[in-house]
């Protein structure tokens, strides 16, 4: 007690003594600065008594926040909401948050909340900056000064030294990015609170040298859906009685992929991007929550090779000083290592590290309500076999997904309570969990991360303007000077949207203004040139880039690859050739290019090329008043070639045109209609179809349509049990879900209770993107016979990824087998081959190779009776088995045909269906085992998605025609 009680005077002494370690190369330091006097700001005494009560054991807390200033005039937590932070059962809505905020930043000159954009639903997205008056009344010019440094082509050595001696570390915290890890957005704002009010000399430093910045909650949507769950049913649940569901949606579209969202795609992740490359702060630390108690993460293998050095000594760095703080105080469960690896750069927090900063982040043990909980943690001498570690109940943690296995797969989860070299104290035994211990942690671990920056900034500082004069220079050091993304390929509008993409994350891109010759090859004038000899030339390497996995044996945490140029199946060249460095280029100024598209001729019918561009959709559903046919063979007219696919447009010249040229495709106007074959373009009457139990990769397949404007109704069992779905549509797609058939059909499992997802005056967040008297229990058997029904009626079912599970293990696609892989088999997102078999097929419209790059997606491992029975004796006959007429496309397998990350086991998907088409009655069933419309990424394939939809009903095999064929545009 005696310790515990004198620390706080004992840090005050340290920080006297401890000398400034902050000088280095550049820098002049100021840490010494920033001691102060003794408080004489007093605490408020009803806050360290409920503290108390709320903390579960003695050293589940630290002297950094077992006590809270009362200052008059500047608004506690308390004061706005009415409860201190971390009471149990108690949880904010995202409109209180920004009323605390507000208030706080209303009273006090320490704290400034500034918009920067709005949610999909419409609430305000802020960063709140906490700092001295000095810093936050200055802001301006630090944000300049970090500019400066984050461009070093813009000042010298001695320049930079200058710079660093006058600027402020920006440290950047995020919290609520998944909405069931509830914490550490109410913990922010009590330190919030802190840093602006707290007189200790260890609060005075940090606000004197470090600038916080803050994002309240990073998905606020979510949020507020996740509180209004948690308050319906989550607050209600006692041990052993959870209603076993949570809540259907976070945001809009995703649940954890908001933190795997590599292009950025979401308003509010794009938002803050743009915050960030106006700012440049280099720390962002994310806060999450599902490890036991604290972990800290480290940046373990593998590790990004691209990214600077200095960074992998950096993140070690702070993580054990963390957990070396922590354990000083006492707190069990501190640990680092051996978690999440450094591979992907698609977390949201990543984009620090993209940009010479440094990424950071905590798992801290929560719950996704504020409910106390008990805890068993294995025995620490034990092999940790019977540890439970961070196990969150249902709904709450990383519930929704893959990544969950991964996770657990990485993290060796049973391993928590066991004594480890990055785990010197590890929580062991029963005990109870609350979310004030949720708030004491995370908050003792950020003010500790606070500590070290307040101690170092300018090495901070300096590491931050070094890394980005490292990037600068690798363009001239290293092999790769630059990659040319040229000119004139079939399908500009992939490449538009790949440089755009690329401008999106700061990314200099530039046009030749003439033809360009390399070494590597004559690209023709207006090529987009990536000049390697810029501040984010790292990041441009990572993403263009083929992925090359250091060790098949690491495990990693999410996908191995995202090449752009493979994902967009466009043509990117990288080159070596140090010429590159040195042409002449037009910079892109713009946030975005466009390139425009043409129509010329003149003549009454109009010709629009397929050439892959997912805009075609577009352009229909733009036009769907007009009757449009697809050709189905390829024709020409002048040097126009019009491949199999491209449309047929009669009249309405003018909106053609200015739809053409929008969405950057070419159209040619013809004196006549040309002399193929044609069919009529019909739209379909489009529904996707979502379980309850794990809508995020049909959240991605409806964000994907959304962006290209293709109308669809979402339905989930309720609609489906009510029969007749061949009289409300023409083609179901089931996206990715479930993980198999059997949990696509029944989905969350009933535990006696009607679970609701409803609106009401009191909870106005459910209900939201659809809804239901009970999501438990699935469409069951019933359904599979609506679907079966649906399809021998004449309708077009699509499958998708592990929704193909779905046909072949319920009889809907009787020749159809769905075969899982082996243990040993290993595949986190590698782009593979895949090879085109049927190319006359409408699914391959636009595309004019045979073999295509294809993110692999581990569905299932589909293959079509050949009508061979295998019961028979005898020896099979002679030669490799036929390939059915029904499989559109086949993975060759094997090494050789992985293009980019790891696939382990790669022998096991040899010649397997990439795709099927079973005709089944009157209508299909078109099975995907990849997933061609992964995430907001793989560009390349959505267009085959996009001809299923448009080509629905002119798909032509042996069996009959569904019956709306050619009837005119809805
Ligand atoms: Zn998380």
């Amino acid at each position: 007690m005696f310790l515990r009680k004198s620390l706080p005077r004992l840090f005050a002494c340290l920080f006297l003594l401890v000398p400034a370690l902050g000088s280095g190369i550049l820098a002049q330091s100021t840490v010494n600065k920033a001691v102060g006097s003794a408080s004489a700001v007093q605490d408020d005494p009803d806050f360290a008594r409920a503290v108390k009560e709320w903390t579960t054991k003695p050293e589940f807390i630290s002297p950094l926040v077992d006590h809270l200033p009362k200052v008059s005039g500047i608004p506690s937590p308390k004061d706005i909401l009415g409860h201190h932070i971390g009471e149990p059962k108690k949880l904010t809505y995202y409109a209180d948050i920004l009323k605390y905020y507000r208030a706080l930043a209303a009273a006090t000159p320490r704290v400034k909340v500034v918009t920067i954009g709005k949610s999909n639903e419409g609430r305000d997205l802020v960063v709140v900056f906490v700092g001295g008056d000095e810093s936050i009344r200055n802001l301006e010019a630090y944000r300049g000064y970090l500019a400066q440094l984050a461009d070093p082509r813009t000042v010298t050595d001695a320049q930079a030294n200058d710079v660093i001696g006058k600027a402020k570390p920006i440290y950047h915290l995020s919290g609520g990015l998944h909405s069931g890890e509830v914490g550490p957005s109410e913990m922010l704002m009590e330190l919030a609170y802190r840093l602006a009010t707290e007189d200790s000399a260890l609060i005075k430093q940090i606000r004197d040298t470090v600038i916080v910045s803050i994002t309240p909650v990073a998905d606020p949507d979510g949020r507020d859906r996740n509180v209004d769950w948690y308050y319906k049913y989550g607050i209600n649940e006692t041990e052993g009685r959870t209603t076993g569901a949570g809540v259907p949606y976070w945001g809009k579209y995703v649940f954890h992929d908001d933190n795997r969202d590599i292009n950025y795609s979401q308003v509010e992740m794009r938002a803050l991007l743009d915050w960030y490359l106006q700012w440049h702060p280099p720390i962002m630390h994310d806060l999450h929550q599902a490890q036991t108690l604290l972990y800290t993460f480290s940046g373990q293998a593998p590790q990004n090779p691209n990214l600077d050095p200095i960074l992998y000594g950096e993140l070690p760095a702070m993580a054990n000083f963390e957990m070396s703080q922590m354990t000083k105080y006492g707190m069990p469960g501190v640990w680092t290592h051996g978690f999440v690896d450094m591979w992907s750069p698609g977390y949201l927090a990543f984009m620090s590290s993209n940009h010479n900063g440094m990424v950071r982040m905590y798992e801290i043990q929560g719950f996704s309500g504020a409910n106390t909980q008990k805890m068993r943690l294995g025995n620490p001498n034990g092999t940790g076999a019977n540890g439970v570690g961070g196990a969150a109940p249902a709904g709450g943690g990383r519930g929704a997904g893959a990544p969950a296995d991964a996770a657990a797969a990485v993290a060796g989860r049973g391993s928590q309570a066991t004594r480890d070299w990055f785990r010197p104290l590890p929580a062991t035994g029963e005990f109870d969990w609350s979310i004030r211990n949720n708030t004491n942690y995370g908050e003792t671990g950020v003010l500790t991360a606070l500590q070290y920056t307040s101690q170092f900034p300018k090495i901070i500082l300096e590491n931050f303007y070094v890394k980005s004069r490292n990037s600068v220079a690798t363009g001239r050091k290293e092999t790769v000077a630059g990659y040319v993304i040229p000119a004139g390929q079939r399908d500009m509008t992939r490449v538009e949207r790949l440089i755009n993409l690329l401008r999106l994350q700061g990314i200099e891109v530039g046009r030749a203004a003439a033809e360009v010759k390399l070494s590597e090859g004559t690209f023709p004038a207006g090529s987009f040139i990536v000049k390697r000899d810029q501040p984010y030339s790292r990041l441009a390497k990572t993403l263009l880039e083929k992925q090359v996995y250091p060790d098949a044996n690491l495990r990693t945490y999410d996908d191995t690859s995202w090449t752009m140029g493979l994902m967009s199946h466009a043509e990117v060249k990288e080159i070596a050739d140090k010429k590159i460095l040195d042409l002449t280029v037009e910079p892109i100024k713009t946030a975005e290019i466009h390139l425009a598209g043409t129509l010329t001729g003149s003549g009454p019918t109009i010709a629009v090329a397929h050439n892959g561009s997912n805009n075609m959709i577009t352009l229909r559903y733009r036009l769907k008043d007009l009757a449009i046919q697809a050709a189905e063979k390829e024709f020409k007219q002048g040097d126009v070639t019009f491949p199999a696919g491209s449309f047929v447009i009669a009249g309405d010249a003018a909106r053609v045109r200015t739809e053409v040229e929008k969405l950057g495709l070419t159209a040619v106007a013809l004196p006549s209609a040309p002399q193929v074959p044609l069919h009529a373009l019909d739209l379909p009457r489009l529904a996707i179809y979502s379980i309850w139990g794990n809508t995020q990769e049909i959240g991605w397949v409806r964000y994907g349509l959304d962006r290209f404007e293709v109308p669809y109704d979402l339905i989930f069992k309720e609609r489906v049990k009510k029969g007749d779905l061949r009289g409300s549509y023409d083609l179901i797609l089931l996206p990715n879900q479930g993980g198999s058939g059997k949990r696509l059909v029944f989905d969350i499992e009933n535990r006696g209770q009607p679970i609701a997802y409803k609106k009401s005056d009191q909870f106005k967040n459910l209900g939201i993107y659809g809804e239901s008297d009970d999501i438990t229990g699935g469409m069951g058997l019933d359904g599979v016979v609506e679907f079966e029904k649906f399809v021998k009626g004449g309708g077009v079912l699509v499958t998708l990824g592990t929704a193909s599970y779905f046909p072949a293990e319920f009889g809907l696609a009787p020749k159809v087998d769905a075969a899982r892989t082996s243990a040993q088999f290993y595949a986190p997102g590698p782009i593979v081959n895949a090879e085109i078999l049927k190319p006359e097929h409408p699914i391959f419209y636009g595309y004019d190779k045979k073999m295509v790059p294809v993110r692999y997606a581990n569905g299932p491992l589909l293959s079509v009776q050949t009508g061979v029975n295998p019961f028979a004796d005898g020896p099979p006959p002679p030669g490799p088995p036929p390939t059915p007429q029904s499989v559109l496309m086949r993975y060759p397998g094997g090494d050789d045909q992985v293009l980019s990350g790891l696939m382990r086991g790669a022998a096991e998907i040899r010649n397997r269906a990439a795709i099927v088409d079973e005709p089944s009655g009157k209508g299909r069933v078109i099975m995907f085992a990849g997933n061609p419309c992964y995430r907001w990424q793989n560009f390349g394939e959505f267009n085959m998605l996009f001809n299923t939809v448009l080509n629905f009903n002119d798909i032509k095999t042996e069996a009959p025609k569904p019956a709306t064929t050619d009837t005119p545009a809805r």
